[in-house]
């Protein structure tokens, strides 16, 4: 009777097997888009282990930034995973929507939540029919340093609208929907800070984000090869005139962290 009921288990169990080896299988064969990915941060496989070997201190730095150079150099923050609803982020796409071949490298551009952190991730996790409320980032870090990873890198989020980056090679944006304006979602990879209380609200200005937040953002930059000049806020590429985040980030702090880990 037992080893009945273990055999109808089995049987029970089988389709649902195959279903998921086809649906990783199918997976698995979806064209490769052309932007390499590789080069933005990832989740990791297990924090426990050292990603970022500590390094020593380079002369590039300036003598009162070292104590804390040294102490970041070790620095491994937190992280969870919340991923955001499926409705809130898309494919990167190999071509724009009039079919010609895009091949952009990636930038990282830099947001604040203005908002909570667990009211962004609420709004990432809400499945939004209307086109116009989906949003998302990558990857959130919390005022205490946790970094939140939303979306994983070889998705396009929907973290900024009408925007281009001006790089070394000119202009560079993606038009991949025929009602929106061109955008650089495509091949950016999306981070934001958590804002401080004091600037939810649409205030010019707020009192900074925390050094561990730097910090959080220097370790998870410094796994991507992205190079600084690739490096942006969502303020430089916006094009619609209402966007200013990150208000109050500081890139010179950032870039000696950064620095720090990179060498
Ligand atoms: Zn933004």
């Amino acid at each position: 009777m037992r080893g009945n009921v273990w055999i109808i288990r089995g049987l029970l169990i089988l389709p649902q097997l195959a279903a998921l080896i086809i649906v990783v299988i199918i997976g698995q064969t979806k064209p490769q888009d052309n932007l390499d990915v590789t080069s933005m941060p990832a989740i990791p496989n297990n924090i426990t282990s050292p990603i970022i070997p500590p390094q020593k201190i380079t002369n590039t730095i300036p003598n009162n930034q070292i104590n804390k150079v040294e102490f970041v150099a070790s620095y491994q923050p937190k992280y969870e995973v919340s991923r955001a609803h499926p409705n809130n982020y898309g494919q990167r796409y190999s071509q724009d929507v009039n079919g010609r071949p895009v091949n952009n490298q990636p930038i990282i551009v830099i947001h604040e939540t203005v908002n909570s952190a667990t009211s962004a991730i609420n709004n990432f996790q809400t499945p939004h029919t209307n086109e116009n409320a989906q949003v998302s980032y990558h990857t959130l870090i919390k005022l205490d340093g946790t970094v939140i990873y939303i979306v994983p890198r070889e998705f396009r989020a929907f973290g900024a609208g009408n925007s281009v980056f001006r790089g070394e090679n000119g202009i560079e944006t993606v038009k991949t929907h025929l009602q929106f304006p061109p955008s650089v979602n495509n091949f950016a990879y999306h981070v934001a800070f958590e804002t401080p209380p004091d600037g939810r609200n649409n205030s010019k200005s707020h009192s900074g984000y925390t050094q561990v937040q730097y910090n959080s953002l220097a370790w998870l930059i410094a796994q991507s090869s992205v190079s600084e000049a690739r490096i942006t806020t969502h303020k430089a590429v916006d094009r619609s005139g209402k966007r200013i985040d990150p208000r109050n980030f500081d890139f010179r702090n950032f870039l000696i962290v950064l620095r720090s880990y990179r060498r």
